[in-house]
């Protein structure tokens, strides 16, 4: 029986419910009085139910696919702006007694090389992510309760916070580790955390019961409500996200705006972001074994789709996909990327170690530096973003929730973007990014449209020239 409130996983994510969801989806996919009634609705913002929803995503009508891109389009300008914030993984340990066949981290792997950083290790991959210029980092472990256990994630957070090197800072540790206990929960609220994130892979639960033999992971319910236990332990921002090729893309999307719509009609608070991964080449994983990936033009109407039917959660791309697919999916709703990322344990602090070659958990398409990063980025008309300024500021939650549907937000973002690309042209860039980002922020600046802001961000932007950092609205 679906349930939206309910705390069960099989109830709010009702099997039951999707399939029923999409039948319905493919009996109105060319129903074209419904699908414009659906974008009228998405239109004013009020965002769409995982019914709706997965009728847009079986309509093939033309017309209606273009006014589904333009929407996107429109409410990602309207949110979100052109900008684009920016952020970094760090793999601390890729030791895992979890046996998830897609990844190659996974226990029965025992070609693979096995890493976990010490505290001291964690200094130089932190030093050389702020040498780049990342402030935002989300640091990924195996499952491990021997070797990665709680207590060293915590003192993990804690040394990449304590890190002063030059102007560098990193000012938002996300975390993406496996489900665990309220209590933990709560000790990783404590320890000053962004967001929590964690895929649920697939929303299927006998293809799920399949990808995930043993181990854990291998219990469904825990992983699926996990969310609801992290929310219950004070963290206010959480992250879901699939991985796109495990299982039908359409009962995968379903199933994850029901998860966003539960999480809402339980904590009052949707997801802060959802990731869109795709199934990716790692040393022992070849993607051509899961018989459900999707193509390029239908990973653009996800994204698309996601943007119009929960418009203030933020999306994440990360360097899984190349340079081209990143390009044609920013427009439509993608808020925040990964930049010159290592999916390997100590890759950043020895990028050309053998370890590094071997221990990755999956290959990266998009292989470009930060600079050149931001620099496609200017080009392209974005403003490169390091902003973390919400979570320092106690906007988190419901409180940054209710800043966005209204909409405000973006008198906090434009600003905190400019000044945060400051820092970085200032302290980071390339003498070509310099001189391009310069430009982007004096044209930038004219469009802030409260006076006092354009005024207080004119004085910051010239302090930060002096050598002040770490100004925010
Ligand atoms: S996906 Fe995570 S839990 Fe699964 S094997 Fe890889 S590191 Fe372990
Ligand atoms: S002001 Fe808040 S929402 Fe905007 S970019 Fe910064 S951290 Fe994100």
């Amino acid at each position: 029986m679906y349930d939206v409130k309910s705390r069960k996983a099989e109830e709010f994510i009702s099997d039951e419910e999707i399939r029923e969801t999409l039948a319905y989806a493919d009996a109105n996919r060319e129903n074209a009085e419904l699908i414009d009634s659906i974008l009228a609705k998405a239109g004013e913002r009020k965002g769409l139910s995982h019914r709706e929803a997965s009728v847009l995503l079986a309509c093939e009508l033309p017309d209606k696919l273009e006014k589904i891109y333009a929407l996107a389009e429109q409410i990602k300008k309207d949110y979100y702006g052109n900008r684009i914030v920016l952020f970094a993984p760090l793999y601390l340990s890729n030791y895992c007694v979890n046996s998830c066949v897609y990844c190659p981290y996974h226990l029965k792997n025992r070609h693979i090389a096995r890493k976990k950083l010490t505290q001291e290790e964690i200094v130089r991959e932190v030093t050389a992510l702020q040498d780049m210029g990342h402030k935002r980092l989300a640091i990924e472990a195996g499952e491990d309760p021997v070797r990665n256990p709680i207590e060293y994630i915590l003192e993990s957070i804690d040394t990449i916070y304590g890190i002063r090197h030059k102007n560098g800072a990193i000012r938002r540790v996300n975390v993406n580790i496996a489900a665990t206990t309220v209590e933990n929960y709560r000790r990783l609220r404590e320890a000053g955390i962004g967001t929590y994130i964690l895929f649920q892979e697939t929303y299927h639960r006998k293809s799920y019961e399949k990808l995930h033999p043993a181990g854990p992971k291998h219990d469904y319910a825990y992983h699926t409500e996990a969310m609801d236990r992290a929310m219950e332990g004070g963290i206010d921002d959480v992250g879901l996200g699939v991985l796109f090729g495990l299982e039908l893309y359409r009962y995968e999307f379903a199933g994850l705006l029901m998860h966003a719509e539960h999480l809402e009609a339980v904590h009052g608070v949707g997801p802060h972001t959802i990731s869109v991964p795709r199934v990716k080449h790692a040393d022992d994983i070849d993607p051509s074994s899961f018989d459900n990936g999707i193509s390029d033009d239908t990973f653009a109407k996800i994204c698309a789709l996601i943007r119009i039917s929960v418009p203030y959660t933020g999306m994440i791309i990360s360097t899984r996909e190349s340079r081209e697919v990143r390009e044609r999916v920013l427009p439509l709703g993608v808020s925040q990327i990964s930049g010159a990322s290592k999916t390997s344990v100590g890759g950043y602090a020895d990028p050309g170690a053998a370890e590094e070659v071997t221990s990755a958990q999956f290959d990266v398409s998009d292989q470009r530096t930060l600079d050149e990063v931001v620099n496609w980025l200017i080009k392209l008309g974005y403003i490169p973003s390091f902003c973390t300024a919400c979570y320092r500021e106690g906007r988190t939650g419901d409180r940054f929730m209710e800043l966005c549907k209204n909409m405000q937000i973006s008198n906090c973002c434009h600003p905190n973007a400019l000044m945060t690309l400051k820092e970085y042209l200032e302290d980071y860039a390339g003498p070509e990014t310099k001189q391009a980002g310069m430009e982007l922020i004096e044209r930038e600046l004219g469009q802030i449209p409260n006076p006092k802001v354009r005024q207080t961000t004119y004085e910051y932007i010239h302090d930060i020239a002096e050598g002040k950092r770490d100004f925010r609205f």
